[in-house]
């Protein structure tokens, strides 16, 4: 029997609302989401983040890199920043500035000593990325590039489930032992609904320190062959090079200290390849609004009045449509405010909102998570939904809309 008093579970659950609410307002504000994810250590997931992050960065984009492995945070160490403290004040963590356009955080601010191993305790882990993800202050960012826990255990699971919309990259090495981890880390992705950017195949063939000339000592395609056998895009392969390592080891990012001309261009393929996946996902996602703009337009709803209905639960959008407290209603007139109601639905019953939510007049429901049905039944009544929006509070949500910044990501419905 359970001890635990209703008290402690309502706080309980109210402060994980809280934090989900936190970490979907800072993270509305970040384009793409990269998860560098690995099936086991030492395959080079770090160090392809740190790359990943500073070749981005030389592109122009604002880029973060955030550390979450808890038990060997290395990305601090690779980019020699393990003197300096991030700034901390009551509304989060600042990440350290590595140039104009990519700052770093690592949580290993959270650790007391950074020379012993921290003995984490498993729930605490799980409570501690979650904190830290939501602590972190990015602002505005196009890529965020988070170097997850290696495996496919409650850490890399917490990561995946605390950043929705993030993008797996996945790291494996071309021996078969690393392979039948990364199949695992494949399978992983796919039972959480993470969408696989693509497979990178690191130490692949090998760079001669005296010629720079690649050479095949070390095995190659192992990754790409898996990749293909597993109908994973696949991102490219970056050479065996000791500069790689000894670069890591001094604390300097080897992308922006004169990488080898081979490894380099390893790098810029795969970067490349990033970015035209990202932006292509990222019209996939805006395409829902794009659809229902002229839409609006043409009726004349945008230039006159919207009335949007959006579920919600202790203030903020709720992600379980036909389970919410309340819904608010919104007459938007242009790109203003006229009027917000906050209504009580009628119990649940099958079918029964689109009728309600039709007869209210709503023209747009901007919701979570909702089932197709549903969304069939409202499309029918002439109601468009936007599904997958953020956990945020009506006048975000209403900001995101009008001014075309509403990112929804994936229909996370439960049903
Ligand atoms: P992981 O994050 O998977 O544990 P790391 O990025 O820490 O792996 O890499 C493990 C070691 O291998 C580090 O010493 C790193 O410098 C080295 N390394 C990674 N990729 C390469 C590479 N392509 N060539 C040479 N050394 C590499």
């Amino acid at each position: 029997m359970s001890s635990s008093c209703a008290h402690g579970s309502n706080a309980g659950n109210e402060s994980q609302r809280a934090e989900d609410a936190s970490i979907a307002k800072s993270l509305s504000r970040i384009k793409h989401k990269l998860l560098v994810m690995s099936g086991k250590g030492g395959v080079g997931k770090s160090s392809l983040a740190v790359n990943l992050a500073a070749g981005l960065s030389l592109k122009g984009y604002k880029v973060g890199l955030m550390d979450v492995d808890l038990h060997g945070p290395s990305i601090p160490r690779m980019l020699g920043l393990l003197q300096q403290t991030p700034l901390q004040q009551r509304n989060g963590i600042f990440p350290i500035p590595v140039n104009d356009h990519l700052k770093v955080i690592s949580v290993e601010v959270l650790m007391p000593d950074k020379d012993s191993p921290t003995i984490w305790r498993g729930p605490l882990k799980i409570g501690v990325i979650r904190q830290f993800i939501a602590d972190v202050i990015w602002g505005d960012l196009d890529f965020l590039i988070i170097d997850s826990p290696p495996g496919t255990g409650d850490e890399p699971l917490t990561v995946a489930q605390t950043i929705p919309g993030a993008q797996a990259v996945i790291v494996t090495t071309p021996q078969e032992i690393s392979l039948s981890d990364v199949r695992k880390s494949i399978n992983f992705c796919r039972q959480v609904d993470m969408p696989i950017m693509g497979l990178v195949e690191n130490m692949s063939g090998y760079i001669c320190p005296h010629c720079g000339q690649e050479s095949a000592i070390f095995k190659k395609d192992g990754g790409k062959q898996t990749a293909v056998s597993m109908k994973v895009p696949f991102l490219g392969s970056i050479p065996f090079d000791i500069q790689l390592m000894e670069k890591g080891d001094q604390g300097q990012a080897y992308l922006l200290n004169n990488p080898a001309p081979v490894v380099k261009e390893a790098l810029d393929g795969i970067i490349e390849k990033i970015i035209t996946t990202a932006n292509q996902s990222q019209k996939e996602v805006l395409q829902p609004l794009m659809e229902v703009l002229p839409l609006m337009k043409a009726t004349n709803v945008i230039s006159d009045n919207v009335k949007i209905a959006i579920p919600m639960a202790e203030g903020t959008l709720c992600n379980h449509f036909g389970h919410c407290e309340q819904f608010a209603l919104i007459d938007l007139q242009g790109k203003n405010i006229i009027q917000k109601v906050m209504v009580t639905p009628p119990p649940h019953e099958p079918g029964l909102l689109p009728r309600w939510l039709g007869e209210k007049g709503v023209d747009l429901i901007i919701a979570g998570g909702m089932g197709q049905r549903a969304v069939s039944l409202f499309n029918e009544r002439g109601i468009k939904v936007l599904t997958g929006a953020p956990q945020l509070n009506v006048e975000e949500l209403i900001a995101h809309y009008v001014n075309q910044t509403l990112i929804t990501g994936d229909n996370v419905c439960d049903h």
